[in-house]
């Protein structure tokens, strides 16, 4: 999606550990005119997937999941990451290594918001080494959940996130694709 590469030129900052600084629109500060944008690009995607739920992990993944949402007219769940006392009962869990913060996280998700009738579509803003998708995946398993695919916002192609995707069977679509950082450089795939 040009809109998005032509912005992580602008504004992303690579930092050491291979990872990409998107504060500026969607880690942090967040665009809704792109956020927009990329919601209609991942409907214009999935659009015969039948989708009944999107499901993505706090906390950067809400703001795309939801724009998503907006398009199919279904609700958002959002893992949590720290179980409220709310939250006690009758979850869907995983453990989750943060590429990021480098920590071990238990995500979940109440049973009540995830069941056999759903086909999901989760969404991510990153993927690298697939931790986090594949916490998702465990969770729909768990629910008997149908995954119709995974929208992700930015896929850095080197690292093994998308094979592992792929080995799965599961449907992967990126908006954009990083082949390599070199230096400050981003360079995307063809
Ligand atoms: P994975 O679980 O695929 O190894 O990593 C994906 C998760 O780690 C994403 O949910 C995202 O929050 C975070 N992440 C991975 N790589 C990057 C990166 O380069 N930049 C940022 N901002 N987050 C990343």
């Amino acid at each position: 999606m040009k809109l998005l590469e032509d912005r992580i030129m602008q504004d992303g900052i690579v930092l050491p550990g291979d990872v990409l600084k998107v504060d500026q629109f969607l880690n942090h500060q967040v665009d809704p005119d792109l956020m927009m944008a990329m919601g209609k690009e991942f409907a214009k995607l999935f659009k015969d997937e039948k989708i009944t739920k999107i499901l993505t992990v706090e906390s950067s993944g809400i703001a795309p999941a939801v724009f998503v949402g907006l398009q199919f007219h279904v609700p958002v769940v959002f893992a949590r990451k720290n179980k409220s006392i709310t939250m006690q009962n009758d979850l869907y869990s995983a453990s989750v290594y943060s590429y990021t913060k480098k920590v071990e996280n238990t995500i979940a998700v109440a049973n009540k918001f995830l069941g056999e009738n759903d086909r999901v579509l989760i969404i991510d803003d990153f993927l690298a080494n697939g931790q986090a998708a594949e916490g998702l995946f465990k969770i729909c398993d768990e629910a008997k959940a149908e995954i119709a695919g995974i929208g992700i916002v930015i896929e850095k192609s080197f690292q093994k996130g998308a094979e592992l995707i792929h080995k799965r069977g599961v449907r992967l679509e990126a908006l954009a694709k990083i082949s390599s950082f070199d230096g400050d450089q981003v360079h995307f795939e063809d």
